[in-house]
């Protein structure tokens, strides 16, 4: 595995830990702080289906147009996988991890790219929030109230994870830190410029 494999390994390995069958108090506790979370998803969901449906097709991962499904380049919080995590069954989990540790050459392809599409159940926030400037054009031009939604869309994904203020990318890591594990996939607990901005708003 190179390192971008061990990063994600390792922060998968965690979140099933502390998520192990046994353990249903704290996934329902962490289900219950995602729920409005879990809302939003949907919404974008629908609203990416309705008015990207037929412009974005998988050709577009498979044929390198989309920016998203480059190797390696796909930025994941670890409270990306947290939420992944506690909607996926044992099973779908087993698939990620075998994936994640396969060393075959995926060429350009993101290591999450698979037949059918991402085979996360709810996949990373920077890949549903990223539209080609193809697909903007061909759907905005059209139709500017679609653009004003989507607009309204990139404010609230940030009230998740931009800490600027409390955010539940946030809390879910101090979750995990609090019960003593620790990724390098807790960007709001590591990277310098997201400290620095929690520094500013006085949550450190
Ligand atoms: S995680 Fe999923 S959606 Fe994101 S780049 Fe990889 S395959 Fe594409």
């Amino acid at each position: 595995m190179n390192d971008y494999q061990k990063e994600q390994a390792e922060s998968l390995r965690i979140i099933r830990q502390y998520l192990s069958p046994s353990k249903q108090r704290e996934k329902e506790n962490l289900l219950t702080m995602a729920s409005e979370y879990f809302s939003f998803r949907k919404q974008v969901d629908s609203f990416l289906v309705h008015y990207f449906g037929h412009v974005c097709q998988l050709k577009c991962y498979q044929n390198r147009l989309s920016a998203c499904c480059g190797k390696e380049g796909i930025v994941t919080f670890f409270a990306d996988m947290v939420i992944n995590a506690l909607v996926s069954s044992e099973d779908d989990l087993d698939r990620i991890e075998s994936v994640i540790s396969n060393d075959m050459d995926r060429a350009f392809k993101c290591i999450y790219l698979g037949e059918q599409g991402c085979i996360w159940k709810i996949k990373p926030i920077i890949c549903e929030m990223f539209l080609c400037d193809t697909a903007m054009k061909e759907v905005f031009e059209k139709d500017p109230s679609a653009k004003a939604k989507w607009n309204e869309f990139k404010i609230q994904e940030k009230r998740f994870r931009w800490p600027d203020q409390p955010v539940l990318f946030d809390q879910l890591e101090e979750i995990f830190l609090d019960a003593g594990y620790c990724s390098s996939l807790m960007y709001l607990n590591n990277s310098p410029g997201l400290l620095r901005i929690k520094q500013r708003a006085g949550l450190l």
